[in-house]
């Protein structure tokens, strides 16, 4: 019997040990790695009229109602916006994301998407309108940025259904800029995550009632555009919670992506859909920034764009040109030309003359030799330096004058290899400095 509890105690002791162990192991702060099966609820939406019309349909187990706008060759658009995320990162800890939207979607990743300014606001403000922020005076509106042309408005015209979700108070909403003053589109998600914060806004906040703020966005997109079926969609997601100012965060929503585009495909929602998964710009913030390869990172956004198979004959010039453009210089510029276009696919010449200038689709093959101005792309976050610009770490004027003889010296040595583009260090504060010429100033 004292056998027997000797044996039972040390299995006991075993399992302990192997338990504590097991909990060095990387463990998410919330439970992100499955996706909850998805419910036919869309009543915690705000919704338009339209929106509210067709919700009715649903909860009567029917689908909603045709709108007789959709053509065939009328694409759905899915954009999912993840925060601060870079290719390079996506490599990282996006895995699983990768593989699917690469080996089972065969999507097209941009590898020069080159962001067009410093943070979410600019970034996005470029993708939606195709214009900078400060150039357009709907942004300094106190009343609200509802004038302001963001591309939801443009699909609307043409029937499609719209929503915009992200699971923080920002990007448009800031001490200065007051935000939509009006339902932006049919399904709006905001109030839903306002209303979880509970009127006390903490970015640090990641879960909400057992689910990470990204499991929701995903849900209510998923849900959205499975009852919409065969109506044409216009849905934008933004994650920004889970993957702001974290580089390694990114790795708790992979799976749940993952799933979703899963989800999405099994169900034939990616039928008949543009889809573009993307970050804004990469990540801001952390020991990383300063870094060569942080420099790359902030500057080269994520961007996958997936089309269905048949688009793929249809239009097989523009997807030609859209595998071409993968090895180009690309921006949200492009991606906004790409949405008009996608607005009259039949149509090219119309859309290459009133297009906004800023970008050119996507659809269209890019020229290979394009340079960052050419792209309205500012120096100051070109990733592609001309060679003549060094970056280079200055404490004060001395050492600056130092610095630039040796790495002239070394750039010479190595007859002025490519690397020499991307020679750069950081002062005491952590802020880049740029030689051009003869002068010096900060980037
Ligand atoms: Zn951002």
């Amino acid at each position: 019997m004292f056998f027997y509890l000797c044996v039972s105690l040390y299995v006991c002791l075993i399992g302990i040990t192997l338990r504590i162990n097991t909990k060095k192991e990387y463990v998410p702060r919330c439970n992100v790695d499955v996706l909850s099966k998805f419910t036919k609820r869309t009543d915690f939406l705000v919704e338009s009229e339209k929106a509210a019309h067709a919700r009715k349909h649903v909860i009567q187990g029917e689908n909603i109602p045709n709108t007789g706008n959709h053509r065939e060759s009328c694409l759905n658009v899915l954009l999912i916006m993840l925060e601060s995320t870079s290719r390079i990162n996506s490599v990282r800890y996006l895995r699983k994301t990768r593989k699917y939207l690469l080996e089972t979607l065969d999507a097209t990743e941009l590898l020069g998407y080159n962001k067009v300014a410093l943070n979410t606001r600019p970034n996005m403000a470029a993708l939606l309108t195709g214009d900078f922020l400060e150039n357009l005076s709907c942004f300094k509106n106190k009343e609200g940025v509802d004038q302001c042309p963001f591309i939801w408005k443009e699909f609307s015209k043409l029937g499609y259904t719209t929503h915009y979700g992200q699971d923080a108070y920002s990007t448009f909403y800031s001490k200065d800029m007051s935000g939509f003053k009006y339902q932006p589109t049919d399904y709006y998600d905001q109030p839903f995550h306002d209303a979880n914060e509970q009127g006390k806004p903490q970015f640090l906040h990641l879960c909400f009632n057992g689910k990470s703020s990204s499991e929701y966005v995903n849900e209510r997109m998923f849900n959205l555009v499975s009852n919409l079926k065969d109506n044409p969609f216009f849905s934008l997601s933004m994650h920004i919670r889970m993957t702001h100012n974290s580089l390694t965060r990114a790795v708790t929503i992979d799976k749940l992506i993952s799933k979703t585009l899963q989800g999405l495909h099994k169900n034939s929602i990616l039928n008949n859909t543009f889809l573009a998964l993307l970050g804004d710009h990469g990540i801001r913030s952390g020991k990383v920034r300063p870094t060569f390869i942080g420099q790359l990172e902030e500057r080269l956004p994520l961007m996958f764009i997936y089309v269905p198979p048949w688009f793929k004959t249809k239009y097989c010039s523009y997807f030609k040109n859209l595998r071409t453009n993968a090895r180009r210089l690309t921006t949200h510029f492009d991606t906004h030309s790409t949405l008009l276009h996608l607005l009259d696919l039949d149509n090219n010449q119309h859309a290459m003359k009133t297009y906004r200038q800023k970008g050119i689709s996507l659809f269209n093959e890019i020229p290979s030799n394009r340079s960052c101005q050419d792209a309205n792309i500012s120096s100051k976050w070109c990733a592609f330096l001309n060679q003549e610009r060094i970056i280079q770490l200055v404490e004060n004027s001395a050492s600056l004058q130092y610095t630039n003889c040796r790495l002239h010296e070394i750039c010479i040595g190595f007859n002025n290899h490519i690397s020499c583009n991307f020679i750069f260090a950081i002062n005491k504060k952590r802020r880049i400095y740029q030689r051009d010429s003869q002068t010096v100033k900060p980037v």
